[in-house]
């Protein structure tokens, strides 16, 4: 179901859920979508720092699914932004010129 799939296939793929479930029947606070996904890489911390690792993959997997959710409900190419971002990354400097 989810393995070999791209990204954006992926993000079709957690939006679809999403829909189905009823995550999308009324319009998206986007600000709240965006904490939602918050929670989950905090309820990650809280699985590393109780040395829970079958949880602490689980939390990682849930903050996915939320962002590329989002991703799909609002038709973000992913694959694509990760790519122009990717670019500019490279050419920045070592540790983007901090010094610590
Ligand atoms: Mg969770």
């Amino acid at each position: 179901m989810v393995k070999g799939k791209t990204l954006n296939e992926l993000s079709a793929l957690c939006h679809g859920i999403a829909v189905e479930k009823g995550f999308w029947e009324t319009e998206r606070n986007i600000g709240e979508a965006l904490m939602l996904i918050v929670t989950e890489l905090a309820e990650a911390m809280e699985a590393h720092r109780k040395q829970d690792d079958a949880n602490f993959k689980e939390e990682l997997a849930d903050s996915f699914i939320r962002l590329l959710d989002l991703c799909g409900g609002l038709k973000i190419d992913i694959e694509d932004e990760i790519h122009k971002k990717s670019l500019v990354n490279k050419k920045r400097p070592y540790k983007h010129g901090k010094i610590c």
